[in-house]
């Protein structure tokens, strides 16, 4: 199975990098150009204070001793973290950048270079459109049920393509995509998803994500996890990747459709328009 880290995925990174980088200063970084890279010059001689996480976006807290900074980091399609002094790890053709800490260092390795580094004063994401638009958080008490219906109404786009935009909901890939609407009962080509059945996709995007996280996110063939290991998620999935199968629903075969340029698997049954 091939996919990209989504949600689940990114925190599970957060997770396991937050012990090994907060509170260590960064002493050089190491970067080859590239577009999606820039400013990264700026993280020299700081120091990292706490790694957050936004949607899909990695934030490091970057303290200079006068400024804040930030180093925003989206791991793209095959982005992945891995510290120098891993076991199994050695430095490839792939790795795009490093960051020499204090204790160790920290290698950036990407091979199809989609994946985003970029320093910027704190909070200042008007280079990063997607991360200056990203909707609110699905674990967090700003997502409401009222919001999202809100939030959808405001386009009529179909519901699956407007999730994907990250605009009523933050982190949200393809694969959380079609597992919440699958369970919401929600087809993927709707245009109007009216209050009731925008609280069941509140409710099934809230229930998918956080087990999703739970599990440590899907497994993919591109992707790993700082540590080299996969997620176990991926046995668990009742839409996605899944056509023809039957829906553990209903019964019917999952059907393969393409929404908003993207690949949609989902129950011609019971997700009806
Ligand atoms: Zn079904």
């Amino acid at each position: 199975m091939v996919g990209v880290p989504e949600l689940p995925e990114v925190e599970s990174v957060r997770r396991q990098l937050l012990p090994r980088l907060a509170g260590r200063a960064i002493r050089a970084v190491d970067a080859v150009p590239q577009a999606r890279f820039s400013g990264l010059s700026r993280a020299a001689g700081t120091t990292i204070t706490d790694l957050r996480r936004r949607g899909k976006y990695l934030l490091a807290d970057l303290d200079t001793g006068q400024d804040a900074l930030e180093l925003v980091a989206h791991l793209g399609m095959t982005g992945a973290f891995r510290f120098r002094d891993e076991e199994g790890w050695e430095p490839d053709a792939y790795v795009r950048a490093t960051l020499v800490l204090d204790d160790g260092v920290l290698d950036f390795r990407d091979v199809r270079r989609f994946g985003r580094l970029s320093v910027v004063d704190a909070g200042d994401y008007a280079d990063i459109a997607t991360l200056a638009a990203l909707g609110p958080e699905p674990l967090s008490p700003a997502f409401t049920p009222e919001g999202l219906h809100a939030a959808l109404a405001a386009s009529r786009q179909p519901v699956k393509a407007q999730l994907l935009s990250q605009r009523p909901v933050a982190g949200v890939g393809n694969i959380y995509a079609d597992e919440a609407l699958w369970s919401a009962r929600i087809n993927p080509r709707s245009r109007r998803v009216g209050p009731e059945r925008a609280a069941r996709l509140w409710a099934a995007l809230r229930e998918v994500l956080a087990a999703a996280i739970d599990r440590e996110g899907t497994t993919f063939r591109d992707y790993q996890m700082v540590n080299g290991q996969s997620g176990r998620y991926a046995t668990h999935l009742a839409a996605y990747g899944q056509a023809g199968r039957p829906c553990r629903r209903c019964g019917a075969p999952l059907r393969a459709i393409t929404v908003g340029g993207r690949g949609t698997t989902y129950c011609p049954a019971c997700q009806r328009q």
